[in-house]
């Protein structure tokens, strides 16, 4: 029978257990054997694998994280790493592994594939920021996460007549301070994607709704804009109104994946064990609307990211 193994790697996401669940279930089910490794790719450096069973995942869906553990592996990130990796993978009869993560995993996975392995990548993170693929595993958790979290802050926000600047994660992407922006009403949502001018997009909006009647203001900025203690002063000092920052940093990365995450894991879990049991190799596979299909890792890895410039004024339009 032939032989695959399992690893989450890079930043962990929940629903990342359900997409381990579901190419440890699906490998059994084609008559496969199927190792868990621990902490990325760190596991297949130092052999720490374990040979998973049915039950081996049982009760890890509904828990945020990772049970099989991740890391950064800075020694995997180099031709001898690489090679070390394969190498293990040859005396384990490990002849196809399945990379839950990011960008960066996939990079590692494209590696290891040049070096005779069968890699499909699996995406997994809360930023949304994988260019061939509309959906990431744990996005949606995360963007619940932080729309209760600035629910909260907003009636604190309200009863002061404040301003309050959240800022939200997403590397260098701005998906999930859009989208967490317009759930939340937030008056003004800055994104790393669409430059904005202080005066204009801030202080004039802010005083425009003043003039309505507005008396208090959320604002979201994306983790890649920044400066969020900076801009909130700023702000206060410009408008006269009391501003606070807060940034949500890792909360949003915990929690119980949601509906959405556990059922696009267990759908691309799958994909990738089929992928593999058909003889495929070196593939990531994504979401385009609602089927869930797979590219080649390297032109996946050359996509440009494309960002909702059409929703962007919808917010827009929206806040004031
Ligand atoms: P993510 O997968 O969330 O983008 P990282 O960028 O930290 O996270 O990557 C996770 C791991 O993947 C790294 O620790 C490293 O072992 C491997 N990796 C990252 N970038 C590369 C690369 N350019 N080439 C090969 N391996 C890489």
């Amino acid at each position: 029978a032939k032989t695959i193994a399992v690893l989450t790697s890079g930043g962990d996401a929940p629903g990342m257990n359900a997409a381990v669940r579901a190419v440890v279930r699906s490998a059994i089910s084609f008559g496969m054997n199927v190792y868990g490794v621990m902490r990325g790719y760190n596991g297949l450096l130092n052999g720490d694998v374990k040979e998973m069973n049915m039950r081996s995942v049982s009760d890890i869906m509904q828990h945020g994280g990772t049970a099989l553990f991740t890391a950064r592996s800075p020694e995997f990130n180099t031709p001898e790493g690489v090679k070390k990796a394969a190498d293990f993978c040859r005396e384990k009869g490990i002849e196809g592994v399945v990379v839950v993560g990011g960008d960066g995993s996939f990079r590692g996975a494209r590696d290891l594939c040049g070096a005779g392995i069968s890699c499909i990548g699996v995406p997994g993170t809360i930023d949304n920021d994988i260019a061939c693929t509309d959906y990431t595993i744990g996005y949606d958790t995360a963007l619940n996460t932080a729309m209760e979290m600035i629910d909260r802050i907003r009636d604190t926000t309200e009863s002061h007549d404040r301003c309050s600047v959240v800022e939200v994660m997403g590397r260098r992407c701005g998906d999930i301070a859009l989208n967490t922006g317009i759930a939340v009403g937030a008056m003004a949502t800055l994104v790393p994607e669409v430059p904005y001018d202080f005066e204009r997009d801030i202080v004039e909006r802010m005083k425009a709704a003043q003039r309505t009647g507005k008396r208090h203001y959320i604002i979201v900025v994306a983790e890649g804009v920044g400066h969020t203690q900076e801009l909130t002063e700023r702000i206060q000092a410009a408008t006269g109104i009391e501003s606070r920052a807060t940034v949500l940093g890792h909360v949003q990365r915990g929690g119980s994946p949601t509906l959405r995450d556990r059922v696009v894991a267990s759908r691309m879990g799958y994909h990738a064990v089929e992928l593999l049991n058909n003889g495929a190799s070196n593939r990531v596979v994504a979401m385009k609307g609602e089927q869930i299909v797979d590219f080649d890792i390297t032109e996946a890895l050359n996509m440009p990211r494309i960002f909702d410039e059409n929703l962007y004024r919808v917010s827009a339009r929206l806040s004031i």
